[in-house]
């Protein structure tokens, strides 16, 4: 199974900024390698938003000219190591699309989690991701306002 190593740090960065811009969006980059036999992902630096970034509800834009300037300084600060890895948001639902690779495609299987409050025997509340089973229909019925799928 691959895996993914993040440094505590950097995912403490992450939190940071995220809870800082809450409940608006923000997001940002990671930064790191694979390793030779491409089985563990290294994820060893964050980028934040950037200082010209847009932050809203439901979305966020980066300041992008800051991002690449921060890609440049972390790769030439540790000979070259860390390179663009993906990047990451801070969404009440996530929807990620994994990929498998198939002979000659791409398989693409749609991922939904949202952040849901667990129950616990403690008095106080633990949060956690939630997995959504992934249902798809064709298509919406009647109004507008009576939306519903069918
Ligand atoms: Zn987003």
């Amino acid at each position: 199974m691959k895996q993914a190593w993040i440094l505590s740090g950097v995912l403490d960065q992450i939190r940071n900024e995220a809870e800082s811009k809450t409940p608006l969006e923000t997001g940002g980059l990671l930064l790191g390698y694979w390793s030779a036999d491409n089985n563990n992902v290294v994820i060893t630096d964050m980028v934040g938003p950037g200082p010209l970034a847009k932050h809203r509800k439901f979305t966020y834009k980066p300041d992008y000219s800051f991002h690449q300037q921060e890609m440049k300084r972390i790769f030439n600060e540790n000979g070259g190591m860390s390179t663009y890895l993906g990047d990451w948001h801070s969404h009440p639902i996530m929807l990620v699309l994994g990929g498998t690779d198939k002979d000659d495609f791409t398989e693409w299987t749609p991922e939904i989690w949202m952040i849901s409050p667990q129950l616990s025997i403690f008095p106080w509340l633990r949060w956690d991701y939630v997995s959504l089973k992934v249902n798809m229909f064709d298509q919406l019925c009647c109004s507008k306002k009576s939306s519903h799928f069918v």
